[in-house]
């Protein structure tokens, strides 16, 4: 996984930092799961899919936040997309456990798996900025995935100006022009 935020996530920091001196409000809204735009700066994230940040009890639900890589040293190595060097031998007793008091349960991480549903919160707060917002840029997104990939269409409905900046066409591209 790429730790360092690039251009694009310093541009969006930049541009966010720049409108907030104006006494304007940018909601910076993402599938992202890395941490980078808040890395690069930028705050009032929306992370619709989680943090990798932040790990999740299985049993208490308890979210903390643990900034370590790998979060345990069991973990070091293991879990590469290469599925040749994928591996589930590891000792359960080796994996992170909760630290709530009496609970001690397995620990996953704070992110959405795919067939998971998103966090109800989460997606209100995603709503209320797709209802209320009066301009919207959609950036670095295949705009496939759902629910993200009907924002710009919604947005757009609303005769509210849609922007997409992408290096290539999406299809959201043909409904915000
Ligand atoms: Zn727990």
């Amino acid at each position: 996984m790429n730790t360092i935020s690039n251009n694009a996530h310093e541009a969006v920091a930049d541009f966010q930092k720049r409108k907030t001196a104006e006494g304007k409000k940018v909601s910076i809204v993402t599938q992202n799961i890395d941490g980078l735009h808040q890395k690069a700066g930028a705050t009032d994230v929306l992370e619709l899919h989680g943090s990798l940040y932040r790990t999740r009890c299985t049993k208490c639900g308890n979210v903390a936040v643990n900034e370590n890589i790998p979060i345990c040293p069991a973990l070091a190595g293991k879990g590469s997309p290469d599925p040749s060097i994928m591996s589930s031998d590891i000792p359960t007793e080796e994996l992170p456990r909760c630290e709530v008091k009496n609970c001690g349960a397995l620990l996953r991480p704070d992110i959405i798996w795919f067939g998971e549903q998103l966090d109800a919160n989460v997606l209100e707060k995603a709503f209320d900025i797709v209802e209320t917002c009066d301009a919207c840029l959609v950036i670095g997104t295949s705009a496939i995935v759902y629910p993200a990939a009907m924002f710009a269409p919604q947005v757009a409905q609303r005769n509210i100006p849609v922007a997409e900046f992408n290096i290539e066409k999406t299809p959201a591209t043909r409904r915000v022009q």
